[in-house]
């Protein structure tokens, strides 16, 4: 049999949705009613690459690609908050659909006959643009499906309806903090890279930040979007999100989610807001070897003009003498190498056309006035 004339062979979720939406899906998500591993053996031209028994799914190659196909399952959370249990492998198409996050992802798309699957009110809620949950225990079971529904509002410019608003809201106001924060980072990551500052304002004025500290928090004045944008070319796009989470002084539930890096980035940040800085060479040797990130959340949670005046004017600025040059000069390798390349640097800082030969002259000078 060939994999387009299987009965019982769906599309599900995202790219059924971003299809009906008229957006590029990135991956594609097949379910078979049944056991889709079976399934796999059975078909011709197939090469089976990976098997999970457990949850039933099995990855293939077919007509060149990499193809991920899941059994329809069953799901229970028997702790709220954490990874579900799996109860049954080859249930329903229902039964399936109905473990999902919202209706808008819980659509189903026959491969044989393209015949859409809707059993939830996904089309209706797409043409309302509408995010919907499907019971009401959704977001206690899953409290990551609240930071799930800011990311699709955001991408697609939805909303959250009204009731799933009300029981987000009540969610909010009693988090229970244990539950699995690597799944809490994942989506933080997808929603704040998207580097909007609606999802930020959402994300403080609807009070989603509680998902992850207890304590309250302000809306930064500055708009991060915009502050993001104009310096994204020194930025990694895969830091963006550290910026806005950042914004949040305790990260003490995430933190043990966070790579070393990432730690740096949040914490020089904090660190640099202790100190005063009121000159160029201060500003200059705090930030000098920063992540622009780290910068830009400082702009953020301390001073915009400090930190965009490092950026935009003090940078780039670099000293050319080396201490090859020195030793060319005749002076001997001492402590004083470093304490000269400060006293040059905080001449060029305010004029940074400052040549080699002119460092140098400075250079001579210092060591004639400090040895
Ligand atoms: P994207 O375009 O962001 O990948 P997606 O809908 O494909 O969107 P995935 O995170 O890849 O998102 O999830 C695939 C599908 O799995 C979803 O469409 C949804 O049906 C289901 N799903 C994902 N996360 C959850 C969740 N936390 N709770 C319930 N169902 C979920």
């Amino acid at each position: 049999m060939k994999l387009k004339d299987a009965d019982n062979l769906y599309y599900i979720g995202g790219i059924v949705r971003d299809e009906i939406l008229g957006k590029p899906s990135f991956d594609i998500d097949l379910t078979y009613v049944g056991n889709a591993i079976e399934f796999a053996q059975n078909i011709d031209d197939v090469k089976i690459l990976k098997i999970n028994e457990p949850f039933g799914t099995v990855r293939i190659k077919a007509e060149n690609k990499e193809i991920d196909i899941a059994s329809t399952r069953a799901e229970i959370y028997e702790q709220a908050g954490h990874l579900p249990t799996v109860t049954q492998i080859g249930c329903s198409l229902k039964e399936d659909v109905l473990r999902r996050d919202f209706t808008i992802n819980a659509m189903a798309k026959s491969v044989k006959d393209n015949k859409i699957i809707d059993y939830t009110g996904g089309l209706e809620d797409i043409k309302n643009k509408k995010i919907r949950i499907l019971h009401d225990n959704s977001f206690i079971d899953d409290p990551t499906r609240i930071l799930r529904a800011l990311k699709f509002a955001v991408r697609f410019d939805f909303s959250l309806d009204e009731h799933s608003k009300e029981l987000r809201d009540k969610y909010l106001e009693n988090v229970n903090y244990d539950m699995s924060f690597k799944r809490v980072k994942k989506e933080l990551i997808e929603t704040f890279n998207l580097n909007s500052q609606a999802a930020y304002d959402e994300f403080i004025s609807s009070k989603i930040y509680k998902l992850i500290t207890p304590s309250e928090i302000t809306k930064s004045q500055l708009n991060i979007e915009q502050l993001i944008n104009k310096y994204i070319h020194l930025i990694n796009p895969d830091n963006i999100w550290l910026v806005y989470v950042g914004t949040i002084r305790d990260l003490d539930n995430l933190k043990p989610t966070l790579t070393k890096e990432e730690q740096k980035i949040i914490s020089d940040a904090y660190t640099a807001t202790e100190k005063n800085l009121n000159n160029d060479y201060e500003i200059y040797k705090t930030f000098e070897n920063m992540k622009a990130e780290t910068i830009l959340l400082y702009a953020v949670i301390k001073n915009q003009k400090v930190a965009e005046h490092y950026l935009s004017d003090l940078k780039d600025i670099k000293i050319q003498i080396t201490g090859k040059d020195l030793m060319e000069m005749n002076i001997p390798p001492s402590t004083k190498y470093q304490e000269c390349f400060d006293y040059i640097l905080k001449t060029k800082l305010y004029n940074p056309n400052l040549t080699i030969i002119q460092e140098k002259s400075l250079a001579k000078e210092f060591f004639s006035t400090n040895c």
